[in-house]
């Protein structure tokens, strides 16, 4: 591990049990076996059926540089011109980015040395800018907005000086509750993996309160008075209305992907949640973008905040990105057939548009010896999670996903992200694409494009 640098290790044990269902102490940790991802092997050319315009071909017109912004549902561009504005052909070079230097050591922060330790065993040796700049912050009780992405290290950056709180109230023979919000199970069951791993042998508890799985253990799971409870908006509500959840005891609060949250339609059950807490709170927001809506709930929810921005994932130098030209009359599932028998398509994260349409490619694939998982909302939460553990454990090569199934995932060495159906906006363009390309590993991205 290079010093000075923010050295991503693959960590997070695929045998820990999520806390759903059950308030669970945390079990040891395994270390993860990710998938290798060779981005230095050369593509197989001249395939028929399609042409994977690159910039040396006549014809092409993607553009180098930054892609231009667009939102809007149906903004997306439909045109290859259009298309290529933000498919950003970015040469892939093995030049190393100048180091990030962090500030701050973890052995800095004056938290507990046992979380410090657990810190160590994560394999995390430098904190990642938005660690660096919020824990600081965060540690002195201050409310902290973080505009940052998944694959920043946010996760981290609020439970790292959110577990020494817990830990140094429970030293002085009080409690410290803390509540997290997040737009997805698998972001809400993502988070208390992490926290798992940061509490090992610390002495409290977590627990994963999230839709689409049986409520009844999750109120046995209350019931133990959990230290941190992490969960979606609309199960939160419902438990508080079913009277098994009290927030009054609650006094720091992380709204994790707030805007996703708003995207989501969460808002209403975000402020009735956030009513029921005291008004002396300590509150977390972390977005990945920064919009009027979002600076208003900044203004509603949050006490003289201080506003941190990190951007440490570039995507025009992370991802290679290009367009997949569909002939006319060509079969899209053809070509995607065709692109997977590659072995560089490693481990592959196939977006479409409908939880109807995902499903159907899913098994379109299947029935082609190509063997698929699909994530998406008509999915149980249990089949949801089987689906994406098998992938992540390299069981199936390829993962066919919505884009709302698909947010914030933390997929470690995903080879390639392909836009099979075109995403509406281009926010969900580079979330999908930035499904690749993370922890300073090279990733590629591809659109189909219907001629
Ligand atoms: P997040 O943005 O919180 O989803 O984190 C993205 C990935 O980076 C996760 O797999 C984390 O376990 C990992 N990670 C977070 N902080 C560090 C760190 N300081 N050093 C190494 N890996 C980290």
């Amino acid at each position: 591990m290079q010093i000075g640098r923010w050295n991503h290790q693959e960590t997070g044990g695929s045998d820990y049990r999520p806390a759903t269902g059950g308030t669970e102490t945390f079990p040891s940790r395994r270390p993860q076996v990710g998938g290798s991802f060779d981005s230095g092997r050369p593509r197989r050319g001249g395939r028929g059926g399609f042409d994977r315009r690159s910039p040396s071909r006549p014809g092409y017109s993607g553009a180098q540089g930054r892609p231009r912004r667009k939102t809007g549902v149906g903004a997306f561009g439909e045109t290859e011109t259009e298309i290529s504005k933000f498919v950003n052909r970015a040469v892939v070079t093995t030049e190393e980015e100048p180091a990030f230097m962090p500030e701050h050591a973890f052995a800095d922060f004056p938290v507990d040395p046992r979380l410090k330790k657990n810190i160590e065993t994560k394999g995390y040796a430098l904190p990642s800018p938005i660690q660096d700049k919020a824990i600081p912050h965060v540690l002195t009780g201050r409310d902290v907005v973080g505009l940052a992405e998944t694959g920043t290290g946010k996760t981290a950056a609020f439970l790292i000086p959110l577990i020494d709180k817990v830990v140094k109230h429970m030293a002085l023979g009080e409690r410290e509750r803390v509540l997290i919000m997040a737009p997805t199970r698998e972001l809400a069951v993502q988070i208390e993996r992490e926290l798992a791993g940061f509490a090992q042998g610390l002495g409290f508890r977590g627990m994963v309160a999230v839709g689409g799985a049986n409520i009844n253990p999750q109120i046995v799971a209350l019931r133990n008075d959990p230290s941190f409870v992490i969960g979606t908006p609309g199960r939160l509500k419902d438990l508080m209305e079913r009277k098994v959840l009290s927030l009054a005891g609650f006094h720091s609060v992380v709204l994790d992907e707030a805007d996703r949250m708003l995207d989501m339609g969460f808002i209403d059950d975000m402020r009735f949640i956030l009513s029921k807490m005291p008004k002396e709170r300590h509150t977390l927001f972390f977005s990945a973008t920064m919009s009027r809506e979002i600076e208003k709930l900044i203004g509603e929810f949050l006490i003289d905040p201080t506003i941190i921005s990190v951007k440490t994932r570039d995507t025009s130098k992370n991802i290679d990105q290009d367009v997949v030209r569909i002939p006319r009359g060509a079969d899209k599932l053809d070509v995607l057939v065709d692109l997977l028998q590659d072995r560089d398509f490693s481990k592959v994260l196939v977006f479409g548009r409908t939880k109807y349409g995902v499903e159907k490619l899913a098994k379109a694939l299947s029935r082609k010896h190509i063997y698929a998982e699909s994530i998406h909302g008509d999915k149980t939460y249990r089949a949801r999670i089987k689906a994406l553990e098998a992938f992540k454990r390299g069981e199936v090569t390829v993962l066919v996903a919505t884009d709302v199934a698909a947010r914030g995932l933390d997929i470690p060495a995903v080879s390639h992200v392909i836009n099979y159906d075109l995403p509406s906006t281009y926010e969900d363009y580079v979330h999908r694409i930035g499904r690749t390309g993370r922890a300073s590993l090279k990733g590629k991205a591809l659109t189909f494009v219907q001629g």
